[in-house]
């Protein structure tokens, strides 16, 4: 058991901002809360809050750890135009040159990253094409070693061949069966969920989706997928299969309520109805777009489940939110602070519909995820303001601890371990990854 005394919670939906209580949390949820009730239980572990903020954690529900060795890279690569471009002259030799070392440190390190600035979930979409069987078990192991939560996925896609099409389709199918005995041994401690990849509609023929759509299916998980990306995109659909995106998706049997979609920048008023009527999930990843100059999108607001991801550029959900508010504003749309504060609610629902139980909220019964925060605030700052604050005040500098199924997996902003060593074989391994792109 361990309690945290004296802290404000904070909570998202509906926006709340409390006064100092107790937080008393037993196993992986919370117990109780209320003024003054720590003495009620005997835990083993005290945290003094001294009237800090705590609130549910940060998910981030669209990323790539696969590329967290990509920062910063020195390597052979020629200019880019396009998105067409920027995928095979970067991305497809970057997953290309990925091995089970470069995969691991990949993985660790985004997880460490992730905790360090509040985000105790990621939905995770991985490429490794020379690397996919255990693939997705290597990076398991990452998530559970930092104490990350994750929903984690093989991009299934028909761009590496036959071969690589079925070794996509096996992980993916061995990875859901292996979460499947983790729920029934682990039941409630385990951190790991599976979800069903696919890279893109323009890289998947309808045999290979007709596939994927079958898993879904069997397996009870949603499909993972960038869909509408670019407008590159909806332009093979419409060309090779006269359909839209969604549609296509829709045909196929592969959409349910959690289906997440990722970018959605070019969906159609049609498509984007069709993702409603699914109760689907559609994650908007406001860099990832700016840097790859690929749109706005602009209909946000009529989307039933918007989610925030970050699409490889690590996992600060408070650097997305802003950048997201920020261009929001620049492009002249018409979304607000709370629109951006529930878009990082939502990524909570897509967790509680692959874990079966209940996130996003700081209140009894809820699972124990959750972030505290050594914010000074020089205004007041309530359940009116709570979303003005989050996009002008609270940032990743304030995280201070950082509680996942209710264990302490940063403290006082220190991990449990020595991270150092980590960080040393992650930069020998990002030199030989960087190397290794040279040659594909
Ligand atoms: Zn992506």
């Amino acid at each position: 058991m361990i309690i945290i005394k004296n802290v404000r919670v904070i909570n998202f939906n509906p926006p709340e901002v409390s006064e100092p209580v107790d937080v008393v949390i037993d196993k992986n949820l919370i117990l109780d809360i209320g003024r003054y009730i720590s003495g009620n239980y005997s835990a083993e572990d005290i945290i003094d809050g001294q009237g800090k903020y705590i609130s549910p954690g940060l998910v981030c529900a669209h990323n790539h750890f696969y590329s967290a060795l990509s920062r910063g890279i020195i390597a052979n690569i020629p200019p880019s135009s396009n998105f067409q471009e920027i995928l095979k002259n970067l991305w497809w030799r970057l997953d290309r040159a990925l091995d089970e070392e470069s995969l691991y440190y990949s993985g660790i390190v985004g997880a460490l990253e992730a905790i360090k600035t509040g985000t105790t979930s990621v939905i995770d979409h991985s490429a490794s094409p020379n690397y996919i069987k255990g693939s997705l078990t290597a990076l398991k192991n990452c998530f559970e070693k930092v104490g990350l939560r994750g929903i984690l996925c093989y991009e299934v896609t028909d761009r590496n061949g036959d071969e690589g099409m079925i070794a996509g389709i096996d992980e993916s199918k061995a990875f859901a069966e292996l979460v499947g005995k983790d729920r029934i041994e682990k039941n409630n401690t385990r951190l790991v969920e599976a979800a069903i990849g696919a890279h893109a509609s323009f890289t998947i023929s309808d045999e290979t989706l007709t596939r994927l759509a079958a898993i879904v299916k069997e397996s009870g998980k949603g499909i993972h997928i960038h869909v509408a990306e670019d407008l590159s995109d909806e332009v093979i659909s419409y060309n090779n299969y006269e359909l839209s995106v969604i549609e296509r998706l829709e045909k196929a049997g592969a959409l349910n309520d959690k289906s997440i979609l990722a970018h959605g920048v070019h969906l159609s008023d049609k498509e984007i109805d069709i993702i409603n009527s699914f109760d689907s999930f559609l994650v908007h990843n406001p860099r990832s777009n700016m840097n790859n100059s690929i749109g706005f999108m602009k209909k946000l607001s009529v989307v039933k489940n918007v989610a925030l991801g970050t699409d490889g550029i690590g996992s600060n959900m408070f650097e997305e939110m802003k950048i997201g508010y920020f261009k929001n504003q620049d492009a002249g749309n018409s979304l607000y602070p709370a629109d951006y504060l529930q878009f990082l609610f939502n990524g909570n629902k897509i967790l509680s519909r692959y874990f079966n139980q209940s996130f996003g909220k700081i209140e009894t019964g809820k699972v124990a995820d959750m972030v505290m925060y050594d914010y000074q605030s020089p205004t007041p700052l309530n359940e009116k303001n709570l979303a003005g604050h989050f996009i002008f005040g609270f940032s990743s500098r304030d995280v201070e601890t950082v509680i996942v199924n209710g264990k302490i997996v940063y403290r006082d902003r220190t991990f449990t371990f020595d991270v150092k060593p980590i960080y040393e074989s992650a930069q020998a391994a990002a030199q030989k990854l960087w190397t290794k792109i040279n040659s594909i």
